[in-house]
C-alpha cells in the first residue's frame, strides 16, 4: 500500500516514515507542499498523510487543488494547532480525517486503516472471499479457518488484488503499491511473491493474464 508523507519537521517526518513502514506501507516522504504537488501529479497513491504547516506551499493549498481535480485520495491531516477553526477549515478543505500533535503512532496507523477501508467501499474490517479471510488490521489471513503465514509483501499483494478484485493489475501496479522511492525493486520480485501466494493459498485464486497482469475475480 503506497502512501505520500508531506511532513517538514524531519523529526517527526522520520518518525511517522519508520512507523508507518514498520506497519507495512511503502511510504513517499516529502518535506515541502511544491513537492507534495508534484508527487501527486507523478505517482499513484492510496493514502495521504499531510501537515497542514508545510513551506512553499501550504497543507491546507494542497488539498484544495487535489480536490479541484476531484481526486477521491484519502487525506489525513496533521495540525499542531487543536483550534476549531482549522479543523474546519481543513475538513472544509476536503480532509477525511485529521490528528492533532502529538499523537500516538498507533492511532495514526488505526486511522489510516479505518480511511482505506472507506474508501474500499467496505463497512467490515475484515476481507472475505469465499473460504478466504483478510484482516488488514490485524495483517492476518485465514483459509478455511486455518492461519496461514504471508510475509510483508506477499500480504501487500494480496490486499491489493482483494481491494481491486475483478480489475486485471498490471506488474509495474503492483510494484508501485509495495516499494517507495530509493527502495531497490527486485526485478522478478512480483512473480516470486505470486508464487509463494499461490503455494500458501491455492492455484486458483491469482489468474495471470499473460502480457496484462494479475487478476482476483470479485467474489
Ligand atoms: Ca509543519
Amino acid at each position: 500500500m503506497r502512501l505520500l508523507l508531506a511532513e517538514d519537521d524531519a523529526l517527526l517526518g522520520e518518525g511517522i516514515r519508520a512507523g508507518l513502514a514498520q506497519a507495512g506501507f511503502a511510504v513517499d516522504w516529502v518535506k515541502d507542499g511544491e513537492q507534495a504537488r508534484h508527487a501527486l501529479d507523478t505517482e499513484a497513491y492510496a493514502l495521504m498523510v499531510l501537515d497542514l504547516g508545510l513551506p512553499r506551499l501550504s497543507g491546507e493549498e494542497v488539498l484544495r487543488r487535489l480536490r479541484a481535480k476531484n481526486d477521491p485520495l484519502p487525506v489525513l491531516l496533521l495540525t499542531a494547532r487543536d483550534t476549531v477553526a482549522d479543523r474546519v477549515k481543513g475538513l472544509d478543505a476536503g480532509a477525511d480525517d485529521y490528528l492533532v500533535k502529538p499523537f500516538d503512532l498507533d492511532e495514526l496507523t488505526a486511522r489510516l486503516r479505518a480511511l482505506l477501508r472507506r474508501s474500499g467501499g467496505r463497512a467490515a474490517p475484515a476481507i472475505v472471499h469465499g473460504a478466504l479471510r483478510v484482516d488488514p488490521a490485524a495483517h492476518a489471513v485465514t483459509l478455511d479457518g486455518a492461519p496461514v503465514d504471508l510475509a510483508p509483501k506477499e500480504f501487500a499483494i494480496l490486499l491489493h488484488l482483494l481491494e481491486n478484485a475483478g480489475r486485471v493489475q498490471s506488474r509495474e501496479q503492483l510494484e508501485q503499491s509495495l516499494y517507495g522511492w530509493g527502495e531497490e525493486v527486485e526485478s522478478n520480485a512480483v512473480e516470486v511473491h505470486i508464487h509463494h501466494l499461490r503455494k500458501k493459498l491455492g492455484a486458483e485464486l491469482i489468474r495471470t493474464l499473460r502480457g496484462v497482469g494479475y487478476l482476483i475475480d470479485k467474489p
